[in-house]
């Protein structure tokens, strides 16, 4: 039985794996052509301050809706990007998108950008966000520039001088999937982020009884307080996460709870409606007309 299982298996594996192969084949040739064809867009989830209510940024997420198959998720297409050499082409439009937003928005609300490693260790990055900021005339303390640990890999010089530039630029950096990737604090020592982003796996089913996340975020917050960053947590779902990631003195929250990826006049709407106003006082719910 089990040689014929074994011969079943080999039968059908050779033509499943050429076809994955020509599939990524196809999409790569796809991705190539799909910015000229407007079929990339950019999604806007809200980042909303635990304390309160209110927006206080929101998270530039890319979408790739294929003429054929539908939407692609971006963690199946920024990959393919990174291998085919596409991904600074298709990170600078999202950026220019983002900051074309954000111009609209009020002004104590920031816009959160994705930046691959790949993109990140491009020496022209520094040069790609200097002028996408000129060009949307974005106050550069609203840009939030989201990295992973994934950086650190290539651990160059260059990954260091691109962290002071940015920094003198006046961006703020963000360490995304905190807790997810390169397995050493070291390197919190010197990358000047200002804020930690928890990850969705710490987070997600946080509150329940015997989950040690909480025991994990904790922590987090207390490195993050004590190396003076912001916390995000991010994937927060349900009621019961979102009081615990309170208790736990997470600064800010980002999760289906208070919103899904949006499109950009949905997300002028919410960051009209709900954003404080300098003097601190909250305004209406509803969207201003
Ligand atoms: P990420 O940067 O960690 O983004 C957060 C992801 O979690 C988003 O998925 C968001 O929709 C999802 N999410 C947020 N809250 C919840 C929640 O409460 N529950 C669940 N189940 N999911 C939640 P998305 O948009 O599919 O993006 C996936 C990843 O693709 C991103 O993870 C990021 O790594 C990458 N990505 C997306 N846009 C870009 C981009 O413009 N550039 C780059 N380089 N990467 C991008
Ligand atoms: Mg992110
Ligand atoms: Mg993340
Ligand atoms: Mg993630």
């Amino acid at each position: 039985a089990a040689k014929a299982a074994g011969r079943g298996k080999h039968y059908f594996y050779e033509p499943a794996m050429h076809s994955e192969a020509t599939d990524r084949q196809h999409l790569e040739n796809d991705l190539r052509v799909a910015m000229e064809r407007d079929e990339l867009s950019v999604s806007y989830q809200p980042i909303i301050r635990a304390a309160g209510e209110e927006v206080s940024g929101f998270e530039a997420l890319v979408r790739w809706r294929h003429p054929i198959r539908g939407n692609i998720s971006p963690a199946k297409f920024v990959p393919l990007a990174e291998e085919c050499g596409m991904i600074g082409k298709v990170g600078e439009w999202v950026l220019r998108q983002a900051l074309h937003e954000a111009a609209k928005w009020p002004d104590r609300v920031r816009v959160a950008v994705n930046l691959s490693p790949i993109q990140f260790n491009d020496p022209r990055i520094v040069e790609v966000v200097q002028k996408a900021l000129e060009v949307t005339g974005v106050n550069p303390n609203r840009l939030e520039l989201e990295i992973t640990e994934g950086v650190f890999l290539a651990d160059s010089d260059a990954t260091e001088e691109t962290f002071t530039r940015l920094k003198k630029l006046g961006v703020r950096l963000v360490l995304d999937d905190f807790g997810t990737g390169y397995s050493s604090l070291g390197y919190l020592r010197h990358a000047p982020f200002d804020k930690i982003k928890i990850d969705q796996s710490f987070v997600r089913g946080a509150a329940s009884v015997k989950s040690r996340n909480a025991a994990i975020i904790r922590a987090i917050v207390t490195l993050a307080d004590s190396l003076k960053m912001d916390t995000v947590a991010e994937g927060v779902e349900t009621h019961d996460d979102l009081a615990l990631i309170r208790e736990l003195g997470v600064a800010q929250v980002q999760g289906f709870i208070f919103g899904r990826p949006t499109d950009g006049a949905g997300a002028l709407k919410l960051a009209q409606a709900m954003s404080v106003e300098a003097d601190g006082h909250q305004c209406i719910r509803q969207p201003r007309q």
